[in-house]
Formats: C-alpha cells, structure tokens, sequence
C-alpha cells in the first residue's frame, strides 16, 4: 500500500484542516492519505518522511515574504510562519530523497521559494493581465485555460497541451527555484513548475482535487504521484 502525506492548513484558533477533496483524490488514486501533524520540529518531520511514500502539499494562506528575500507589502495576506518552516523543510528534505511530491495551490509557491525562487505578491498588483486569478466564488469550475509546455511530465500526464483550470489564487511563481522549469502558463504568468531532474516533482497552481470529480481528466494528477511511489 502506498502512503501519501498531506500537509495541514493552520488556523487562526490553534486548528489543523484540510480540505475532504484532497484526501478524497488520493483514496481514489488507490493510496492511503496520511493527514501530517503541523510541527517544525525537523527531527520529527524526518521521522514522519520515513513513514511516507511520498507528499502532497496542500492550498493555504501566503509564504512569508522573508522566504524569498522580499518585504512584505500590503497586499500580501496573513502569513503563518510554522507552516511555512514546516513545509520549506520537507520540501528540501523529499528533493534530497527523490520522493514523490505533487504540489498544489500555495504548495506549488513553497516549492518554489523553497529552491530559492520568488513570488508576485498579489497578481493583479504586481503582474496585471487580464484574467481574474482570485475566483474563489468558483471553486470547482474551470475559468482559465492553461497552456502546457510539450515534452514536460504535467503535459504527459495530463494528455493534452491545453486544459482547463479552475483558479483560487492571488499571488503567483515570479522566479522558479533551481532545478525547476515552468510547464504551463497563462497569459505569461506561470500555473506549473517541475523539476526534471527528479521522478516526480510536480506543481500545479490551480486545484485539480475540486475538478477531478467533475473533471476526471484532472484525476491524473493524483494516480501518477501515486504510480510514481509504486515505482520507487
Ligand atoms: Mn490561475
């Protein structure tokens, strides 16, 4: 059986959540997914890696500005600095142990400042185009497309050079981090990293655990992360 950890969110009243959806698309991938306690302990994060097949990390709030080396502005959101050390070092640690990893939402963000890449603050401040990325009030439907690069591991998985992307984000991969190649876009701005390097690192900055019910198509994302540990 294969075992996939998944990061918590951290609430303002001492909570760990996780969104059912995410839990959902690993059972349905025939994994078991493990809800990881939020601690920054790394010797206790060491030991949970061991347990695990490989990572998911999840959706939330905004990375710490100081995690790239910029300084916070106003439109940047509340930060949640345990998560962040958490996250930033489990990242570090499954690079270093080539295990599997599928990054998603602000999981795909700290796997980029995690390998030193950067972030926009918030899109529409920062980068501007045309489309909204903030449409929360459309959790499960696509309402951008993406474009693919061809050749990468997300357009294989995936089977296509263009999909479409549901999209509840405002900040956004400015500079990937080293070892990283951005494997879809929109309008320029980037929507998926990868490391080539590696068997499986992926992320992607839409929510395809929203769509995959709906949108089977988006289910792939979740069965290859999960082929991958059964191939390890
Ligand atoms: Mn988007």
């Amino acid at each position: 059986m294969v075992y996939i950890g998944v990061t918590p969110s951290q609430t303002e009243g001492g909570r760990v959540t996780v969104n059912q959806d995410y839990l959902d698309a690993v059972w349905r991938a025939g994994a078991i997914p493990i809800l990881l306690p939020l601690t920054d302990d790394e010797s206790r994060l060491d030991h949970m890696l061991r347990q695990l097949d490989g990572l998911l990390l999840t959706g939330g709030g905004d990375i710490d500005p100081l995690r790239y080396g910029a300084e916070k502005q106003p439109w940047c959101g509340p930060i949640t600095p345990e998560r962040d050390a958490m996250e930033f070092f489990l990242v570090r640690r499954v690079m270093a142990l080539d295990l599997p990893l599928l990054a998603i939402c602000r999981g795909e963000q700290v796997l980029s400042c995690a390998l030193g890449g950067t972030l926009y603050q918030d899109i529409e401040k920062e980068f501007g185009g045309e489309i909204r990325h903030p449409r929360q009030d459309l959790p499960r439907d696509p309402v951008h497309e993406a474009e693919l690069m061809p050749g990468s591991l997300l357009c294989a998985v995936m089977g296509a050079n263009r999909i479409q992307v549901n999209s509840r984000h405002h900040q956004a991969v400015r500079r990937p981090g080293a070892g990283l190649i951005i494997s879809a876009r929109t309008e320029g701005l980037t929507e998926g990293i990868e490391a080539p390097l590696h068997r499986f690192v992926l992320g992607v900055q839409w929510h395809p655990e929203s769509l995959c019910d709906r949108y089977p198509k988006h289910q792939a994302l979740f069965d290859a992360l999960v082929r991958a540990c059964q191939n390890a």
